[in-house]
């Protein structure tokens, strides 16, 4: 759509072109800023030229950018793919998840190859499908703040609310950092929409460690992502009790409270079923 209060387009091609004059506003794959009206906004700031490789690995995993796209970012679980060699895809046992969250997002197209990893995390949905996905990978976002510095904070921290989050005016997502420990992970996603295309009601992560600690993660059927940490496998009953009692559930055209609090137990039952099955 058109944005008629907007008088300005530029395109940031350098750290010092992130700061912001009053009025101006990020802009990655603009799917989400073009498709309703932002009268507030007076100038966009293109970051799509920003010199980031979307992903690269660290000495403690995988640095996945801001500006990395949803179908690059699920590309990585793609086994046929020369990303990774033989003996990282072997190491790294949590990749399907990538695929499997990204999926989970109702995108067409254009959102599939254009949106960002980081433009998804920033517009922070309850059903923000990269969010499900990095806050069961205990991924912590890299944010640049407007005087120079960083900082950094867990995703399942940065959203507070249904499309609220803690950034502050001018800062930037610049990274996300998936620690070894979640990639070596087994792992397992359920999700359940009221419609068969529908946007998600509940997401479900889990994730068993190689020291047996196990981290399921309720984000779509509550308002912000709600980790639930177990140092072993716990028993389906007190699984099923801890997500029964947590806060949040939200009722929406989608579906109600009380729906999306049954369905997440469920959810999580299944996911520890698959969680077990895999050491089996
Ligand atoms: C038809 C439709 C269906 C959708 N369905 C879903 C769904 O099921 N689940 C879901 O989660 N989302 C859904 N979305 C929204 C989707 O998440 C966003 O369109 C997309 O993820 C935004 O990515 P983008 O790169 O295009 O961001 P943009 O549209 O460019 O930006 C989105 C917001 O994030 C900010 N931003 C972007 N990058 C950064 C950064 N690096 N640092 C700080 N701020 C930044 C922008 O300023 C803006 O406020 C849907 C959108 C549409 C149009």
């Amino acid at each position: 759509m058109d944005q008629h209060t907007v008088r300005s387009y530029r395109f940031a091609t350098s750290r010092a072109d992130l700061a912001l004059a009053p009025g101006e506003r990020i802009m990655a794959g603009g799917t989400w800023l073009m498709s309703e009206p932002v009268i507030e906004v007076r100038g966009f700031v293109d970051i799509s030229r920003m010199p980031w490789q979307p992903w690269e690995r660290t000495a403690d995993g995988l640095t996945v950018s801001a500006t990395c796209t949803i179908a690059d970012l699920a590309a990585l679980s793609n086994p046929d793919s020369d990303a990774f060699t033989p003996a990282e895809r072997e190491r790294w046992t949590a990749l399907p998840l990538f695929a499997q969250c990204c999926h989970a997002l109702l995108a067409g197209w254009k959102i599939w190859n254009v949106a960002t990893v980081g433009g998804n995390v920033a517009r922070s949905f309850a059903a923000g499908a990269i969010t499900s996905l990095f806050a069961g990978l205990d991924t912590v976002a890299v944010v640049w703040t407007p005087d120079g510095g960083e900082r950094r904070i867990p995703v399942a921290d940065l959203v507070l609310d249904n499309g609220v989050n803690s950034l502050a005016d001018g800062e930037v997502l610049r990274a996300f950092e998936i620690p070894e420990r979640a990639l070596r992970a087994r792992t397992s996603m359920r999700k359940i929409a009221l419609a068969q295309l529908g946007r998600s009601g509940s997401v479900v992560t889990g994730r068993r460690d190689q020291d047996d600690r196990v981290t399921v993660v309720i984000t779509a059927a509550t308002l912000r992502p709600r980790p639930l940490v177990y140092p072993s496998m716990p028993t389906p009953a007190d699984l099923r009790q801890d997500v029964l009692d947590l806060p949040d559930f939200y009722t929406d055209p989608l579906g109600t409270a009380d729906w999306r609090r049954g369905v997440s137990a469920e959810l999580a039952a299944r996911v520890l079923a698959d969680l077990q099955e895999e050491t089996a």
